[in-house]
């Protein structure tokens, strides 16, 4: 299971510097996608081969009334659902009654939080930390997240030692193509997964979690094995009368996680909205293939059809080279065709490609259009290998890379997935310098 932190204070104490010290390594593989409104709460971090979830909860403010009360709960449940709970306080500004009463919360919530000093720079930590001591908290750390200070140590204790490879890959367990439906609630995702899991269907068996997990769902379908990961936890409620479970994104990160390949389901009756470009957003920065399903297609007259066709053409013209279904869970239709997808998307994310099928790629590309001039001289591509799978990943080998333009690495991406046919997953590029 990948641990998930927590990190809770008053706004102003450095929530964003330390998330963004936390998930900075990982931030460096990551492309940019244009045309995409990215929440900056969620990231995913690297700490000697230990991978880790960050959610900065940002929204607390320690006197939780009126319209930040929403925005509060949702903070409140990553928290609850959290491994690590990192309360952090400002080491300049002292000790205030905000900080007191998240400090009140988080006792009453039971949870352990580690308290965490921050902006000790520039004067004598244990003078900064003396104010906060008598919040009571067991485990105290004194950093400076601006200047990256302390924040390794605190990963060292804090985060359990890498488990061995075999639990790591927990999700391999589970047989065949491992597909996970998200979306917001009310989208449609259990109305989906049961549509899948229909009666021509063979479930092998089925896998109790804890409630932050997502129910794995083993099944056949004509003869190939799947897995689905149900996110909406429809296999753990008693009849379909139970009230939905409470969307969390904690377990809809580590469904992604766990993925090949990840059906995104949107609700056509509200149309794309701001969380559901979030969510796809996840899924990139995973490197998981995507599926689109536009649900609840059915008794919607022409008119608001064309209007979410145009919208979703619009709004995701970065994501041409993913599927979109339009569906209705409800009566089936569509659904057994989103398999299709499925399935190529499963090989372009497992796919393996020989060095020398990559460099020719390269070198036609090359060849066709040639990388600009850098301070007099031409960058150089040379040679070109799989770098990993599920995201497929390309390593591609030259001089002065550093320079290469974003407008040439898109070229260069269109071209391998064009010619190597990869639908649905986005291929990572990364640049190495020779000499
Ligand atoms: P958030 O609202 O809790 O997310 O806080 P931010 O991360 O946005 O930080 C608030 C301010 O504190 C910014 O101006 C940061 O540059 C500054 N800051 C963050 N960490 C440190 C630190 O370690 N030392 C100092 N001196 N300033 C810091
Ligand atoms: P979840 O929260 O994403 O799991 O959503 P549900 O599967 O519980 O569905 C939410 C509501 O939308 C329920 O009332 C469903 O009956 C309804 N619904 C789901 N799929 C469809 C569909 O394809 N068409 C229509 N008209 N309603 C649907």
């Amino acid at each position: 299971m990948t641990p998930v932190i927590a990190l809770v204070g008053r706004p102003n104490v450095g929530k964003s510097t330390l998330f963004n010290q936390m998930t900075r390594s990982r931030d460096a593989l990551v492309a940019d996608f244009p045309g995409l409104t990215r929440d900056r709460k969620y990231g995913e971090g690297n700490y000697e081969g230990q991978k880790f979830i960050v959610i900065d909860t940002g929204g607390l403010t320690g006197d939780e009334a009126g319209i930040d009360a929403e925005m509060a709960r949702q903070s409140l449940q990553a928290v609850e659902e959290a491994d690590i709970v990192l309360f952090l306080v400002d080491g300049r500004a002292g000790l205030t009654a905000g900080d007191e009463m998240i400090a009140d919360y988080l006792r009453k919530s039971g949870k352990q939080a580690h308290l965490v000093v921050n902006k000790t720079d520039g004067q004598d930590p244990d003078v900064a930390a003396a104010d906060f001591y008598r919040l009571g908290f067991e485990s105290t750390f004194l950093i400076a997240a601006a200047h990256n200070r302390g924040i390794l140590s605190l990963l060292e204790t804090l985060l359990p030692e890498p488990v061995d490879p075999e639990e790591q890959d927990r999700a391999d367990r589970y047989p065949g193509i491992r597909i996970g439906v998200v979306g917001r609630p009310n989208v449609g995702k259990s109305t989906l997964v049961n549509r899948m899991l229909g009666e021509d269907r063979v479930v092998v068996y089925d896998m109790p979690g804890t409630t932050r997990d997502s129910v794995y769902i083993p099944y056949e379908r004509q003869g190939h094995q799947y897995t689905l990961i149900d996110t909406a936890g429809v296999r753990r409620r008693k009849n379909v009368r139970e009230t939905v479970e409470k969307f969390s994104i904690i377990k809809t990160l580590q469904a992604i996680d766990d993925a090949h390949v990840v059906i995104l389901v949107i609700d056509a009756r509200e149309g794309l909205v701001d969380q559901d470009l979030h969510l796809i957003g996840f899924v990139l920065d995973a490197g998981r293939s995507l599926v689109i399903a536009v649900n609840k297609w059915d008794g919607m007259d022409p008119e608001d059809r064309g209007r979410v066709k145009e919208q979703v053409a619009r709004r995701l013209d970065f994501l041409d080279y993913a599927d979109k279904y339009y569906i209705s869970a409800l009566h089936g239709t569509g659904v057994g065709t989103m398999y299709e997808s499925v399935q190529a998307c499963y090989e372009s994310a497992m796919a393996k490609w020989p060095t020398n099928r990559l460099t020719a790629i390269l070198q036609d590309a090359v060849a066709q259009h040639q990388p600009p001039m850098v301070h007099g001289r031409r960058i150089k591509l040379r040679y070109a290998h799989q770098g990993g799978s599920n995201p497929p990943v390309v390593v591609v080998h030259g001089n002065q890379v550093d320079s290469l333009p974003g407008a040439y690495k898109r070229y260069l991406e269109n071209t391998f997935r064009k010619v190597l046919k990869v639908v649905g997953a986005p291929i990572r590029f990364e640049f190495r310098s020779g000499e």
